[in-house]
């Protein structure tokens, strides 16, 4: 049976995730910070693993849980949209986004990596289209947009490291997506981002290692 896990699953593409892969009998790792979700990621039929992105300790337990484990699809989901003024960031809100969108991911992702290697599975981070540089037309939410594009070059050294071990490494734009970041104005339900982002990781070969797509797989400048 292919494994999955979702780091980030309590709600939004990060639920679906879990939701459709379980659905269609996949094993399921899922991660949620509150007991509540991993209730209910336990009733969906996932493995529920506590974990706050933003806690060395944290990610340390993640570590040790996953110490035998392989994994044909990884995701890495959880991220933080912060401040939607229009003002400079406060220190505090920028080490909210930067911790949770960019130093999580340092620190997940060598550990992740080499379970995907494993089994020459799959590894997708949700990066976003505003942390494109090349492809910028706004210079709204710059603290969001800066997180993302660190986050996508923590992606590419990642798909160096490992793509020669086996791990094929994506950044994903999951498009605007209708979920608590992305509101009810957005433009795609959740399920079909969900559907379009687990049809391009699937179809992905190593040549897209260390590439950076929207959810049909379209390539997004960096
Ligand atoms: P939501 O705001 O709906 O969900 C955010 C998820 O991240 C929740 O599961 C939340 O957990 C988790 N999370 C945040 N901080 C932490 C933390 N410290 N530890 C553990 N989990 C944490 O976001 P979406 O589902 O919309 O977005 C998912 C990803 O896709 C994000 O990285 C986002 O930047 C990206 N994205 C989304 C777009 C959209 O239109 N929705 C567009 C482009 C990119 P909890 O419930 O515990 O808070």
């Amino acid at each position: 049976m292919p494994t999955a896990l979702i780091i980030g699953a309590s709600r939004g593409i990060g639920h679906e995730l879990a939701r459709q892969y379980r659905a269609d009998g996949w094993r399921v790792i899922a991660t949620a910070r509150k007991q509540p979700d991993l209730d209910e990621l336990a009733q969906l039929g996932a493995e529920p693993v506590a974990l706050n992105v933003t806690n060395p300790e944290s990610i340390a337990g993640l570590g040790w849980k996953l110490d035998d484990e392989s994994i044909d699809a990884a995701w890495l989901v959880a991220g933080l949209y912060g401040p939607r003024h229009d003002g400079f960031p406060t220190q505090d809100e920028f080490d909210a986004v930067m911790h949770t969108n960019v130093l999580a991911a340092m620190r997940l992702l060598p550990i992740v990596a080499p379970l995907v290697a494993v089994r020459r599975g799959k590894l997708g981070v949700l990066s976003s289209r505003m942390g494109s540089i090349g492809g910028r037309g706004h210079g709204n939410a710059s603290l969001y947009r800066a997180s993302k594009a660190a986050l996508n070059s923590v992606l590419r050294d990642t798909a160096l490291a490992f793509g020669p071990h086996g791990a094929t490494c994506i950044a994903f734009h999951p498009g605007w997506v209708q979920t608590d970041m992305g509101g009810s104005a957005a433009d795609i339900p959740v399920d079909q981002s969900v559907r379009d982002l687990r049809a391009t990781l699937a179809k992905a070969q190593p040549d897209a290692n260390g590439t950076f797509l929207d959810h049909d797989g379209t390539p997004i400048p960096w």
